[in-house]
């Protein structure tokens, strides 16, 4: 059967009366765009001067987005997923550190993360940032195609060689690497590490993805060259659908730079290079496996129906459906219900080191997305629903 999202004592079920209580205040607060701007900038300012207010922030929003501060503490919230047939990408949520130290530190926590994942049931997937192994003005320099000299050359080959660690490992161990798409001006290399990856491990199935951000009016002809490209060279191409994360920075840089903004011109143009991507991928299963990582009921919808009409078994091996921990659970737990592959992204890590994430999950959730006004709406409903009982 299909699902119906608009089911709250499925997409809650998880959840204590007081827990939702709680989640209803997060969302009032962020429904507001002058209170996320107010907070998000006295959060940067008391970080930064070293306030103690890591305690206020993770019983609020971190514990409304993340797993937790250590991954032992992410793999409980993992188990409770699990109990309703909900998958877990294991997303080790650390950004914005630089340094060689710091990028070979790194490699060690996504092995142990595969490690781990590849002990439970319900890990099939952990997520990766080439900038959480890559200094971001070399990504912008190989983006930008300028020549570099020997030193930048033996950076770059570490990069490659920490993600390739990665990648390794995750197949040794059946664990599948989503690697995330970042802004558009340092995309190019990683899209270029990303394929040579995939031609390497993804010859018998899909160890790693690549994400296609399709409100660049780019990516939906890149996706098809993607796929050509693996179909030519005999490898499953890992196609992660996303509508893309960065749009006013994209546009804002766009407009000071003086070029033709990446984004597409409005919402409707995003919406139809999704529904027409998850389309092609769903027409070439056969080729390819495919991640639906969206909150958008309409997409969820329509890559359902089509999986009806193509007489696709839901738990096919190829299709996983997927929405932001704390997120949309009304379509997470639905699709599970009825049987759908889901998994969710469960970011985890000490609470200063995850603040770009849940700055922006804040921003995304203010009354300009329209998401907030949803999850409002749906936690109002289902503790209306209880109080009746
Ligand atoms: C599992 C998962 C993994 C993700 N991984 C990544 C990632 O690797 N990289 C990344 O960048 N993002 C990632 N995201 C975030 C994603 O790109 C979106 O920002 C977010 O999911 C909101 O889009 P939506 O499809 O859920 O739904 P919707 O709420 O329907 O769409 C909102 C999105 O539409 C687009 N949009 C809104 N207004 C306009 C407009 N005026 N013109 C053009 N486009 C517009 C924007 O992309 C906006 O975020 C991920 C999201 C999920 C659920």
């Amino acid at each position: 059967m299909l699902p119906e999202f608009d089911n709250t004592e499925v997409a809650f079920s998880y959840r204590s009366n007081a827990a939702l209580k709680q989640a209803r205040f997060l969302f009032a607060s962020m429904g507001s765009p002058t209170l996320t701007k107010i907070g998000i900038g006295f959060t940067k300012m008391a970080m930064a001067i070293k306030l103690p207010i890591n305690g206020i922030i993770k019983s609020t929003i971190f514990k409304q987005f993340c797993g937790g501060e250590t991954m032992e503490e992410a793999a409980e919230t993992a188990t409770m997923l699990g109990k309703y047939h909900i998958g877990v990408i294991l997303d080790y949520g650390v950004e914005g550190k630089e340094g060689e130290s710091e990028f070979d530190k790194a490699v060690p926590e996504f092995l142990k993360a595969i490690d781990f994942a590849s002990s439970q049931q319900n890990i099939p997937f952990i997520s990766i940032k080439v900038t959480g192994f890559s200094r971001f003005s070399l990504l912008e320099k190989l983006h930008a195609k300028a020549e570099l000299n020997a030193s930048e050359l033996e950076e770059w080959q570490r990069v490659e060689n920490r993600i390739d660690t990665i990648c390794a490992r995750a197949a040794e161990k059946n664990i599948k690497v989503l690697v995330d798409a970042e802004e558009s001006w340092i995309q190019d290399p990683i899209d270029e590490l990303t394929d040579k990856m995939m031609e390497k491990y993804n010859t018998q199935k899909a160890f790693v993805y690549n994400t296609f951000q399709l409100y660049l009016h780019s990516r939906l002809a890149f996706l098809k060259r993607s796929f050509t490209r693996a179909q030519e060279r005999k490898y499953l191409l890992g196609a992660k659908l996303v509508r893309g994360a960065y749009m006013e920075k994209e546009r804002a840089r766009a407009a000071e730079k003086n070029y033709p903004s990446p984004v597409q011109p409005d919402k409707q143009h995003s919406d139809n290079d999704y529904n027409e991507a998850v389309d092609f991928c769903i027409e070439n299963l056969e080729n390819l496996e495919l991640f639906i990582g969206t909150h958008n009921e309409k997409s969820c919808m329509l890559a359902a129906q089509k999986m009806v009409a193509k007489n696709l078994n839901f738990k096919h091996p190829h299709i996983y459906f997927s929405q932001l921990f704390g997120m949309s659970d009304n379509i997470s737990f639905n699709l599970a219900q009825q049987g759908f592959h889901v998994a969710k992204y469960l970011p985890y890590g000490p609470v200063a080191d995850v603040m770009p994430y849940l700055m922006r999950r804040a921003q995304e959730n203010t009354s300009v997305a329209g998401q907030t006004g949803r999850e409002l709406g749906l936690i109002n409903t289902e503790l209306k629903r209880r109080k009746l009982l």
